[in-house]
């Protein structure tokens, strides 16, 4: 990067044209692509506007080009790449939720460079930190798997009750055996007080501009159902107003049938959880009624429509979010259209249909060599080099709370037969726990033998969903 580059980013920088900032590095950077400096600049500036895609194919190939350049460059262009990688590192193990794919890869490749680097430059702070964060990383014993294991989960599934007002066909509840009952307010209290992910931030110097920091946030996700009906649970808006409090993301998923009572919309609409989805199945009004029993279209139809009214006319429309979650059988596009033809008139009272397959597969996408993104399929051989996931993502980045305080480590396990403990253990001590280990491990190991639940569960998504399979 020459003196005029500098100057025009740091003007651009200074005055927060964040968006001006980032297309200018590009700008510059096709005159050099391979300038760590400009191409971080870039990162950095995408980065504040939240796109962070964009900000990540900038560090991806920041990574390639100073793994390129490693060993002839210059010491003081080590020392920056060093601190680069690390900071991509950092940026990768913090920002979980947002978009940016193979964020395990990245991180892993990134703390890599930043730790050779620092040895290489006899920096002993990036070198302390870079190993630090790698001590985050889980590694299959084939060294072709990697995820990141969070010093704390990042979303908690927290069941309000068991309770529920339908018998949907599909539900699980039907062989569900433990006791019946709503979750206390007061066990949020044990929750949040041991639970270090609820609200993490990182500050970071922008290494071009010595004057400029920057903070990112993480806020901790809370969803607030299970197995149950959330909206049962007498006390449902504290639930949420006690999360938003802690600074956490909070959403609700609801059959939907309770809307129509205008008591609970206030409530509800009150407390403004970021999410509240319905739960709607079906390919039609007839398959609605079969599949979610005791439930009547016309009366859920009315209680939505009255939300989203509600929700406009509070100035919400930002604030929260709603959606429908619409479950098909498998991931082929004639499901797709017969759910939204049946789900078009209610489209217009929510921001998002989510179709979700009876079990989903995980295929990764990544940066090819150009920094364009594409999409690789879950152990396709094109995925060559590039590392892959665990078998199931859910036990590295989730814990679930049922209504009782029985804490398990999956969404799967309706009786809590796979339970580390309860949360007067403490959240983040119970994730530490060696039975979470052991799952982890058998995960990423491909060896579940020891865990019929997750055999269970990992043949049923192959042989419902041929059509993900590569
Ligand atoms: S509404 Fe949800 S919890 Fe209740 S029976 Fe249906 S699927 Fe199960
Ligand atoms: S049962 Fe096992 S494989 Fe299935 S979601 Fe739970 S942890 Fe993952």
């Amino acid at each position: 990067m020459d003196v005029s580059q500098k100057s025009v980013l740091a003007g651009l920088v200074r005055q927060q044209r964040f968006t001006d900032a980032a297309q200018a590095a590009e700008l510059f950077l096709q005159d050099d692509t391979a300038d760590c400096r400009l191409r971080y600049c870039a990162a950095i500036a995408w980065l504040w506007r939240k796109e962070y895609r964009k900000a990540f194919a900038h560090f991806f190939l920041l990574l390639q080009q100073a793994r390129a350049a490693q060993g002839r460059e210059q010491p003081a262009e080590a020392a920056f790449n060093a601190q680069a990688a690390l900071q991509c590192g950092q940026l990768a193990e913090l920002l979980y939720g947002v978009d940016v794919p193979s964020r395990p890869y990245i991180f892993e490749q990134a703390t890599a460079l930043a730790l050779e680097l620092g040895a290489q430059t006899g920096d002993r702070l990036v070198m302390r930190q870079a190993e630090r964060l790698r001590q985050r990383l889980m590694i299959s014993r084939d060294g072709s798997r990697i995820a990141i294991m969070p010093d704390s989960p990042y979303v908690l599934q927290i069941e309000p009750t068991n309770c529920c007002n339908l018998q949907c066909r599909m539900c699980p509840r039907t062989h569900m055996s433990r006791k019946r009952g709503f979750i206390s307010v007061a066990m949020l209290d044990d929750i949040f007080g041991h639970w270090r992910s609820r609200s993490v931030s990182l500050r970071l110097a922008h290494l071009e501009f010595s004057d400029i920091s920057f903070t990112q946030r993480r806020a901790g996700e809370i969803k607030l159902f299970f197995l149950g009906e959330p909206l049962l649970h007498p006390k449902f808006h504290q639930l949420v107003l006690r999360a938003k409090q802690e600074g956490c993301i909070s959403g609700i998923q609801t059959n939907g049938l309770l809307l129509e009572r205008p008591a609970v919309r206030r409530k509800l609409l009150t407390a403004a959880p970021a999410a509240i989805g319905l739960s709607i199945d079906g390919f039609d009004a007839d398959s609605y009624a079969v599949l979610r029993a005791g439930s009547a279209w016309s009366r859920m139809h009315a209680g939505l429509r009255s939300l989203h009214a509600e929700r406009e006319s509070m100035g919400l429309r930002e604030q929260v979010k709603l959606y429908i979650s619409t479950i098909i059988p498998a991931a082929r596009p004639e499901y797709a259209q017969a759910v939204q033809r049946f789900l078009a008139p209610l489209r217009e009272f929510v921001d998002e249909i989510r179709l979700i397959p009876l079990k989903c597969h995980y295929n990764p996408e990544f940066f090819d060599e150009q920094g364009s993104l594409k999409t690789y399929t879950y152990g396709h051989p094109e995925a060559g080099e590039f590392a892959t996931e665990p078998l199931c993502r859910e036990p590295f980045e989730k814990m679930n709370v049922l209504w009782d305080g029985t804490v398990a480590p999956c969404c799967c396990d309706i009786d809590g037969r796979m339970s580390i403990g309860t949360v007067a253990g403490g959240i983040d001590t119970l994730w530490q726990s060696r039975a979470l280990a052991r799952l982890q491990r058998a995960l990423i190991d491909f060896s579940v033998e020891e865990y019929p639940l997750c055999q269970a569960c990992l043949r049923m998504r192959e042989e419902r969903m041929p059509a993900l399979q590569c």
